[in-house]
């Protein structure tokens, strides 16, 4: 069987060929440990991870010093909430999150709210917001921090992130952004968008699986993350461990290349996916649109086919590899929390297919999708009793 047309992008990326290049001497001759401080392999080790780290932190507007490498955004996540919660344990006791997060921080947080966290789960419209008053109206003298995504990656919504960090500021609260489905994809700047930790991962960005970043801010005044890891003093102490160098220097060159692209890759997947949505409403009737309109992450489309089950449809159309939810839910039969809280009713979540494009998808490919997806609609409300 051929490959099917890959439309995913949100569940993961290929690595793009520039990182692959600048990866792959660090799996061999340049092999040496970051914290090898007596010789030649480890300088080389440290080198290419200081060059990444002034890469990751140029692209979010940070200092060097404020990147701390991870494996990718659940450990970040994990690091951000319960290090974040462990140390601020004097001032409070309450956590403000949306119904919508991804089940990094949603899980994260009920893992704390059953050690006695207060959590406040703010409520989101049909498009997926969240309403900045309710947002101010939740935080208290208790409140430790908010917890809010930059971009959703079922449905695109976007955050309005520099209205919520300008909230968060004004009243003394940390801000922690998993910017996950963001970073190189939508403009972020930590210091603009008030940003106290940030969380990003490699393989959302042409980048390898197992490397990610979190930005802690640095200073005015510094934010303390309780360590979830206890070993050597690797980066601040916050993340002990040897560092994945080609990882990371993987995650630096993904980096750079995305910020080089970001504003015309933006505009190229915003007209693909209006191709995109536009050809399968014009070829079958029933579709209406997840999540907002307009102001989304360029190259997310989640559509809603009335009357058609999504785990059948994309066994109609197995030429193309979308998704019926989230990757980690996805096999699971339960609704998507995300379109449930937009308030979609079991049936229609199960009726809703993701279509993802990214960097390497072609106008080709989005017209072969949609002759695929019509066809496929078409065979199942005709064979439907
Ligand atoms: C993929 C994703 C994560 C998890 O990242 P990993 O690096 O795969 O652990 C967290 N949040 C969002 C929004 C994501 O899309």
């Amino acid at each position: 069987m051929e490959r099917p047309i890959y439309m995913d992008y949100q569940a993961t990326t290929p690595v793009d060929p520039r990182v692959l290049e600048a990866m792959l001497p660090y799996f061999s001759e340049r092999f040496g440990n970051a914290a090898s401080g007596g010789h030649a392999f480890g300088w080389e080790a440290q080198a290419a991870v200081k060059r990444a780290r002034e890469i990751c932190a140029k692209v979010l507007g940070a200092e060097p010093m404020e990147i701390v490498f991870t494996s990718g955004s659940t450990e970040g996540i994990g690091l951000a909430l319960k290090g974040a919660a462990e140390s601020c344990l004097q001032r409070g006791r309450h956590i403000v999150t949306c119904a919508t997060e991804h089940p990094a921080v949603i899980d994260t947080v009920r893992h704390l709210a059953a050690r006695g966290l207060e959590v406040t789960w703010l409520p989101v419209d049909r498009e997926g917001s969240i309403d900045l008053r309710q947002l101010a109206a939740a935080l208290t003298e208790r409140t430790i921090l908010v917890a809010l995504m930059a971009a959703n990656n079922e449905i695109g919504t976007l955050h309005p992130i520099a209205d919520i960090g300008r909230v968060c500021r004004e009243r003394g609260v940390l801000f922690f952004c998993d910017a996950t489905q963001g970073v190189g994809k939508i403009p972020i700047d930590v210091r603009r968008d008030a940003i106290d930790i940030l969380s990003f991962s490699a393989h959302k960005l042409y980048g390898p699986k197992g490397a990610g970043a979190l930005y802690v801010r640095g200073k005015d005044p510094p934010v303390r993350l309780a360590a979830q890891t206890q070993g050597g003093g690797q980066e601040r102490g916050m993340r002990p461990g040897t560092l994945n160098v080609p990882g990371i220097v993987g995650l630096g060159r993904a980096c750079e290349v995305a910020a080089e692209e970001l504003s015309t890759e933006a505009a190229r997947l915003t007209r693909l996916r209006r191709r995109l949505h536009d050809g399968i409403t014009r070829g079958v009737a029933g579709v209406a649109l997840n999540g907002p309109a307009e102001k989304r992450l360029p190259g997310n489309l989640n559509l809603w086919f009335e009357g058609v089950d999504s785990a059948a449809l994309m066994m109609e159309m197995k030429e193309v590899a979308v998704s019926s939810g989230s990757a980690c839910a996805s096999t699971e039969r339960e609704p998507s929390h995300v379109l449930k809280a937009i308030g979609a009713s079991d049936r229609q979540a199960h009726s809703s297919l993701r279509f993802g494009l990214g960097r390497m998808t072609t106008e080709w490919e989005v017209d072969r999708v949609v002759e695929l997806t019509v066809r496929a609609v078409r065979r199942l409300r005709e064979s439907a009793p």
